[in-house]
């Protein structure tokens, strides 16, 4: 037998329900139900899709998200394409791509797009629960927009996003935000942090001495518990932001408060990727260990400028699909029942043709059917086939029955409802009681 071939560590596979899984991740049927809401919600906001290339040079990303940050320094899969030497990466994460595709197709020429995507990611990250080597995000970008307004927007979208799948904002999620201000005033904070950092550095760990001086602010950021009281006495960016700055995050806080929407000013928010200014926030769960955050985002103004656009502002957020069902799965919450609603039961030597010419009927009316098909052994048993049935979730069995098929009906059997109730229907009119199977009790 040839050697077992397996998917790349910390890669996974999204597999139908049914299927055994070893990684406990959600099946696919959560997958398109997340999927399904996602669509709705952005609807709902005049957002629109797009998709871009999984594979992007490695330039956009290094130029992008800054030198110096985890995801450049040591996640990213890059490679050389033996075909022509090009320097090629797996995006890690997807605004940059956007980017890059908005100013290729010159797309804000005619004013600001609001944009939407879902795909994977890939980090070369050690993999743990929630934390993976290929992920997915779906991502919702803003561009050409500077108001506070739209950053609203966006912490509203993920609200609203939370309440369409059932999660409870302030009990499930948490919103945190903070302010990180214009570069210039970033600049007099990092100053003042750097000359606060160098004069307690023998209390530094090795990452932030090596840390000090090429990204001081990512210090603040350090989870090493040794560290905590130095960086709680740091000074806070908070107090070098200037009107105009101040102003801005006000507003923001402003529609917050109004909709009645819970957040916490979290002053050490500072976000993994370089280009980001003004607001930035987090959406935290307690449920999922120290991978807690499952959205992120905030406003770059700078990256369009910073990656040979004409400069345009821009806001957006990532949001972490695993991380997200996981714990909507931890929590218990209901997923709508992808299941079909009936379970066409063939008996031995029945008329396929005719048979499968009355489901047809019945799936243009909107019946989700599923076939029982013959397995390599024949058509099986009445039996095998009813156990059949009840695995497929479905509410109904059809079961087309010899003496059934002789006067022309079907048998239509309950099969979650506790009542096993039987009716025979007329298969002549079949789109006429179609509508009576649309239950999945
Ligand atoms: P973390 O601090 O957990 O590494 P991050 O700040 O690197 O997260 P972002 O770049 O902001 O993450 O990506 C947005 C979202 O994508 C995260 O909030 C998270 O939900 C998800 N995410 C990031 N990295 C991974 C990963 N390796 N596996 C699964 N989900 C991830
Ligand atoms: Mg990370």
């Amino acid at each position: 037998m040839a050697d077992k071939l397996s998917a790349v560590k910390g890669m996974n596979d999204i597999l139908p329900p049914g299927v055994p899984r070893t990684e406990k991740l959600p099946d696919s049927a959560m997958w398109q139900w997340f999927e399904g809401a996602v669509r709705q919600v952005l609807g709902r906001y005049g957002y629109q899709y797009l998709l871009t290339p999984i594979v992007e040079p490695t330039a956009l990303f290094v130029r992008g998200l800054g030198e110096v940050t985890d995801i450049v320094e040591k996640e990213m899969y890059s490679f050389t394409d033996s075909m022509n030497g090009d320097r090629l990466t797996l995006r890690p994460e997807a605004t940059a791509g956007i980017v890059r595709a908005m100013i290729e197709h010159n797309a804000l020429y005619n004013g600001p797009l609001r944009v939407w995507t879902v795909g994977p990611m890939f980090r070369h990250e050690r993999p743990q629960k929630g934390r993976y080597r290929q992920f997915h995000q779906l991502d919702v970008e803003a561009l050409g927009l500077a108001g506070p307004d739209v950053d609203a927007e966006m912490i509203l979208i993920a609200r609203a996003l939370w309440r369409e799948l059932g999660l409870v904002e302030g009990e499930h999620v948490r919103l945190e935000i903070n302010s990180l201000g214009q570069p210039a005033e970033r600049r007099a904070h990092r100053d003042a942090l750097v000359k606060y950092l160098e004069q307690n550095a023998a209390q530094l760990d090795a990452d932030a001495q090596r840390r000090l001086h090429s990204n001081p602010l990512r210090i603040l950021d350090s989870k090493n518990p040794a560290m905590q009281a130095l960086i709680e006495a740091a000074p806070q960016l908070m107090d070098f932001l200037g009107a105009e700055s101040l102003a801005h995050f006000n507003a923001v806080r402003g529609v917050l408060d109004a909709v009645g929407l819970q957040y916490r000013i979290n002053p050490r928010l500072v976000r993994g990727m370089d280009y980001y200014n003004l607001t930035v926030f987090e959406w935290v769960t307690d449920q999922l260990g120290s991978q807690g955050t499952v959205c992120g985002g905030g406003r770059y103004d700078g990256l369009i400028e910073q990656l040979g656009g004409k400069g345009a502002p821009a806001v957006g957020f990532g949001l972490g699909i695993e991380r997200l069902l996981l714990l909507i799965q931890a929590l218990g919450l209901p997923v709508a029942d992808a299941s079909p609603h009936a379970y066409a039961i063939v008996p031995p030597g029945a008329p396929l043709a005719r048979v499968m010419t009355v489901l047809e009927v019945l799936r243009v009316q909107g019946v989700r059917i599923q076939q029982h098909a013959a397995g390599p052994d024949g058509p099986g048993s009445m039996k095998s086939q009813f156990k059949k049935a009840d695995a497929s979730g479905a509410a109904h069995a059809l079961i087309f029955g010899a003496d059934e098929l002789a006067q022309g009906m079907v048998t239509v059997k309950a099969l979650r409802d506790g009542t096993g109730a039987q009716v025979q229907r007329p298969l002549a009119e079949a789109a006429a009681w179609a509508a009576s199977l649309q239950s999945t009790v």
